[in-house]
C-alpha cells in the first residue's frame, strides 16, 4: 500500500484536485447551466491568495493553506457573483460563449501583471499533498450529496428539467441559477488553490480553454444528474493514462483522443453519464403515507380569490385576450370553454403570472396582476396549475416531481441536512408522506420511482395534478387535463376536481370535453375570440344558443352537452 501511495502519489491528489474541478462544473450542470468561466475563476482564486498568504510559515503549515483556501473560495464566489449579475439572463450556448470570454479577460488581466509573474509564472510554497486534496474533495463530495436530496438541490433539478415548470412551482429560478453560479465559482477558487500549492507553480496560461474544456469533460463524462458523477468521471479520467502506461501505449495523443471519444460517446448513449449505470436509490419512506399535514387552512367558501377587470393581451396583431371581467371565489370549480384559438390558455398564463398582461387590471390571491410580477410570486401565494402541454420534470422521479410541487410548503433543509439534524430527517419524511398522499390519490402511488418521462400519456398528466396539489394550492389551474383521456378516465377526473374542491381547493379547469365541463363545474365561462361570451351555471350554458354556435364552428363532435 506504501510503496502504491508513493509510486502514484501524483496521480493520486490529481484524481482529488480533478475531482473537485469537476464538481465546480457539476454545481452548474446540476441546475442545467452551461458555464465555461472555471477556469479563470480557479487562476483568480489561486492568484489572489499568493497576495495573502504569509511568505513565512507564521502558524504552520495548515493554518497558510486554510487562509488561502479561504481566500481562494472567497474571490471565485464573489467574482461568480459580479459575472452572474449581467449573464444570469443568458441561456445555452450563449451562458457558455460569455463565461468563456469571462475565463479569457481574466487570464489576458492575470498575464499582464507584475504580482502574477506574467507569463513566467509565480512560485507557490508546497501545501498540498494527497492528505489536504482528498481531505478537500471528501468535503465538497459530502456538499454535493447533502445538497442532492435537499430543497434546495430538488429546485435546481427542476430548473435544469423545466425552467417553466419550475417557476410554476414557485421556485425563484434566477436566484437559485445564481446560487448554483456562485457555489460554481467557490469549488473553482478551492481548486485554483489546491492546484497552485500542489504542483508549487502557476501560471495563468495553464488556466485556459482547454482547462476549461477538461473540467467539463470530467463532469459531463461521470454524469451532471447525481453528486457521485464528479468523482467516477476524475478516477476514469486519470487512471486512463496510468492504465495506458501499464499496458505499453505511450503515444501522447491517445489521452486526449480517448477522452473526446468517451464524450462523444457518453452524448450519445449515456446522457446520465456513468453515475447512469448507478441503479436507483431505493427511498424507505412507503410507510409514511398518513403523516399528518401541518399545512394552513385554505380561504373560507366565498372568499374572493381571484378578480380581473378589462383584461387584455395582445401578441402583435392578434388580440388573443379582450377586455376580460373574471371574478373568481373560494370553492367554485369554473370551467373555461371555448374554440381553439379563443385565447383560454392565455387568460390562465395571465392569472398565473407566466404572460403579463398588455391592459386592464387584476388580483390574484392578493397579489396585483403586472409585467413586474415574478411567476413564482404568485406560484408561492398560492396558485399552482397544470400545462396543456404536459411539462414534468422527466429525469426526476414521479416521488421527486411532487416533492418539487411541494416547494412552497416545506421547510429548507441543506443546512439542517448537512450537520445531520433530526428535525431534517423529520421534515423529508413528512413531505414524502405527502408526496405519497398525493401521488395514491391521483391512482399513482405504484409508480412512484419511476422516472416521470417513461410514464404513459394519461398518467403523466395525472402526476402533473398531483404534483400541483402538493403545493396546497388555493387556487388550482388545469388546462385540459382530460386530453387524451377516454369517457371512463375523463368521469374519474371529475370526480377527483369535485373531491377537491369539497376539501375547500378552488379550480380553474379549460377543458374541451364539454360534457366533463358541465358534469364538473359549478360555473361555467365562455370565451371566443378572446371575449367572453357567456358566462353562467353548467345548466344555463349548456342551452345558450352562442355557446352552441361558437361550439358547433370549431368542435362538433363534443357540442353536445350531456
Ligand atoms: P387552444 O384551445 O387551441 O389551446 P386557446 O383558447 O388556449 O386555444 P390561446 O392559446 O390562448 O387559445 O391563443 C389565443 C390566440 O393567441 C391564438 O390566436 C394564438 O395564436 C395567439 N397566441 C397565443 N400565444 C401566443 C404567442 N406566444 N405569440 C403569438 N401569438 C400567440
Amino acid at each position: 500500500m506504501a510503496g502504491f501511495l508513493d509510486s502514484y502519489a501524483s496521480t493520486i491528489t490529481f484524481m482529488a484536485l480533478t475531482g473537485v474541478f469537476a464538481y465546480s462544473f457539476y454545481a452548474v450542470l446540476m441546475a442545467g447551466q452551461l458555464s465555461l468561466a472555471q477556469a479563470g475563476l480557479a487562476s483568480a482564486g489561486a492568484f489572489t491568495s499568493s497576495l495573502v498568504v504569509p511568505a513565512a510559515p507564521l502558524f504552520g503549515v495548515i493554518p497558510r493553506l486554510v487562509v488561502g483556501i479561504a481566500v481562494g473560495m472567497a474571490v471565485g464566489a464573489a467574482l461568480a457573483f459580479l459575472l452572474g449579475l449581467p449573464v444570469m439572463r443568458l441561456r445555452g450556448v450563449f451562458l457558455a460563449i460569455a463565461t468563456l470570454a469571462f475565463g479569457e479577460v481574466v487570464r489576458i488581466l492575470l498575464i499582464n501583471q507584475s504580482w502574477t509573474g506574467g507569463a513566467q509564472g509565480l512560485s507557490f510554497p508546497k501545501l498540498v499533498g494527497i492528505p489536504e486534496a482528498w481531505l478537500a474533495l471528501a468535503v465538497v463530495a459530502y456538499w454535493f450529496w447533502r445538497l442532492g436530496g435537499s430543497r434546495l438541490g430538488r429546485a435546481l433539478a427542476a430548473i435544469r428539467e423545466d425552467e417553466l415548470a419550475a417557476k410554476a412551482m414557485g421556485i425563484d429560478v434566477t436566484r437559485h441559477r445564481m446560487i448554483s453560479f456562485v457555489t460554481s465559482g467557490a469549488v473553482a477558487g478551492l481548486y485554483g488553490v489546491l492546484l497552485a500549492y500542489f504542483v508549487r507553480f502557476a501560471d495563468p496560461n495553464a488556466f485556459g480553454f482547454s482547462t476549461a474544456v477538461d473540467g467539463l469533460v470530467t463532469a459531463v463524462v461521470g454524469g451532471t444528474t447525481l453528486f457521485i458523477g464528479p468523482l467516477l468521471g476524475s478516477t476514469f479520467l486519470t487512471w486512463l493514462p496510468e492504465l495506458q502506461r501499464a499496458i505499453g501505449v505511450e503515444a501522447g495523443w491517445i489521452r486526449p483522443f480517448v477522452s473526446g471519444l468517451l464524450l462523444l460517446l457518453v452524448i450519445l448513449f449515456l446522457p446520465g453519464g456513468l453515475a447512469a449505470l448507478i441503479p436507483h436509490r431505493r427511498r424507505r419512506a412507503m410507510a409514511h403515507p398518513d403523516a399528518p399535514p401541518d399545512l394552513p387552512p385554505l380561504p373560507a367558501p366565498g372568499t374572493p380569490i381571484a378578480s380581473l377587470r378589462a383584461i387584455r393581451k395582445e401578441y402583435g396583431g392578434v388580440h388573443a385576450v379582450r377586455d376580460v371581467d373574471l371574478d373568481i371565489a373560494a370553492g367554485e370549480i369554473v370551467g373555461l370553454i371555448g374554440p381553439n384559438g379563443a385565447g383560454k390558455t392565455t387568460l390562465v398564463n395571465i392569472v398565473s403570472g407566466l404572460v403579463p398582461p398588455s391592459g386592464g387590471e387584476g388580483t390574484v390571491v392578493g397579489i396585483p396582476l403586472g409585467s413586474g410580477v415574478p411567476a413564482h410570486r404568485i406560484a408561492l401565494a398560492g396558485v399552482s396549475r397544470t400545462f396543456q402541454q404536459i411539462k414534468l420534470f422527466n429525469r426526476l422521479s414521479a416521488l421527486d416531481n411532487v416533492l418539487v410541487g411541494a416547494h412552497r410548503v416545506s421547510r429548507p433543509t441543506l443546512l439542517r441536512r448537512m450537520v445531520l439534524l433530526p428535525s431534517a430527517r423529520r421534515d423529508e419524511k413528512r413531505a414524502l408522506g405527502q408526496a405519497f398522499a398525493q401521488l395514491t390519490r391521483v391512482g399513482l402511488a405504484d409508480r412512484a420511482r419511476l422516472p416521470a418521462g417513461d410514464l404513459s400519456y394519461g398518467d403523466q398528466r395525472r402526476l402533473e395534478i398531483a404534483r400541483a396539489l402538493a403545493a396546497h394550492p388555493t387556487l388550482l389551474i388545469l388546462d385540459e387535463p382530460a386530453a387524451g383521456m377516454n369517457h371512463v378516465e375523463a368521469h374519474r377526473l371529475s370526480v377527483l376536481i369535485r373531491a377537491l374542491a369539497e376539501d375547500g381547493v378552488t379550480v380553474l379547469l379549460i377543458e374541451h370535453n364539454v360534457r366533463m365541463v358541465l358534469e364538473t363545474c359549478t360555473r361555467v365561462v365562455v370565451l371566443d375570440f378572446g371575449e367572453v361570451i357567456a358566462a353562467g351555471d353548467p345548466a344555463t350554458i349548456a342551452r345558450d344558443p352562442r355557446v352552441v354556435e361558437a361550439y358547433l364552428g370549431a368542435e362538433d363532435d363534443q357540442a353536445e352537452p350531456a
